[in-house]
């Protein structure tokens, strides 16, 4: 192990997580900046070796940690392509991970769910402790929690929704080892998650999954979810619904609730051009090119900011909320 593994592990050693479950969901305790603040970055579909522009992204989020001197990073899946890891040897966890990511103020918990092209690989292989002794930053779990009491965050894996990767897998096989029966893995995680949304007291909340709820991007809309997750979302008041998969950076505002539904998946190659339904109602934002997100967090007020490829702030979205609500 080297010298700078050693420093990350004394670094991560202060982990005060606290394991305790909320539903079935494991839960990860995050300490608040001392302010009693937050902030953190978004990446999603990165994992290229540092081709198509991954280094650069990385090389400006580095940058813009630095800056908001951000507390981790989360990452929307699509972790490493084509087709996920290997097993936990696989060079690429080094090569598209340990080697790009090096800035140092990237050098925090990153929370990862899986992608589909994750689970192309072997999927396991990223959510084994293994890979978080070669390096202490990385934490990948199928669906959990991060709980800052500020926000608490459900990411959540969105990957055995998707009816064609089960039906129609164009010559791609996916690793569904712990999820079938199918039916029945989604129906409980969805009981999970919905007694976690409600019993959270965070004044922020906050889900993750890879693929979008809503988007104009290649992929577009993802039906399963619309119809299952969704409901769940705007039930709960969760704030914002946070995904990659398709690759651009997108904001797009729900109809029917506050919550707003952001895209951050322009972690390397990106799909210029490939869009559609520019004019969609609730359209806030789409950008087709690379880049990443950040998200700054107080009692009251909530800061997004859509960075690309040279560190340029393309799209802010702010969001408040009363310090005190009256009854
Ligand atoms: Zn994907």
């Amino acid at each position: 192990m080297s010298t700078l593994s050693k420093v990350f592990l004394f670094t991560f050693s202060f982990a005060s997580w606290v394991f305790h479950t909320s539903a079935e969901l494991q839960t990860f305790a995050h300490p608040l900046k001392s302010d009693g603040s937050l902030s953190f970055l978004v990446i999603g579909d990165w994992g290229r070796r540092g081709a198509y522009n991954q280094s650069r992204v990385a090389f400006q989020m580095g940058k813009v940690g630095e800056k908001l001197d951000i507390d981790f990073v989360v990452s929307t899946g699509d972790n490493f392509y084509d087709n996920g890891l290997v097993n936990v040897q696989d060079t690429a966890f080094l090569e598209s991970f340990t080697n790009i990511y090096t800035a140092k103020s990237l050098q925090k918990q990153w929370y990862s769910v899986l992608g589909n092209h994750d689970y192309r690989g072997n999927a396991v292989a990223q959510l084994s402790p293994v890979l978080g002794e070669i390096d202490p930053r990385w934490l990948c779990l199928r669906s959990f929690i991060v709980n800052t009491e500020l926000v608490e965050i459900f990411l959540v894996d969105t990957n055995p929704f998707v009816e064609e990767y089960f039906t129609e897998t164009d010559g791609h096989k996916y690793d569904w080892r712990g999820i079938l029966p199918q039916k029945s893995y989604i129906s409980n995680l969805l009981k999970d998650l919905e007694l976690a949304l409600r019993e959270s007291t965070a004044k922020w909340k906050i889900v993750v999954g890879h693929h979008a709820i809503r988007s104009v991007g290649y992929h577009g809309d993802t039906q399963e979810l619309v119809t299952q997750l969704l409901p769940i979302l705007q039930e709960n008041n969760v704030d914002f619904y946070v995904n990659g998969h398709d690759h651009c950076l997108e904001h797009i505002s729900d109809r029917e609730s506050p919550i707003q539904f952001l895209t951050s998946g322009a972690g390397s190659k990106a799909w210029r051009g490939d869009t559609h339904e520019v004019n969609r109602r609730g359209l806030n934002f789409f950008y087709d090119g690379q880049g990443f997100m950040s998200v700054q967090l107080s009692q009251t007020e909530a800061n997004i900011e859509f960075y690309d490829v040279f560190g340029n702030v393309l799209h802010r979205l702010t969001a408040s909320k009363q310090l005190y609500s009256s009854i």
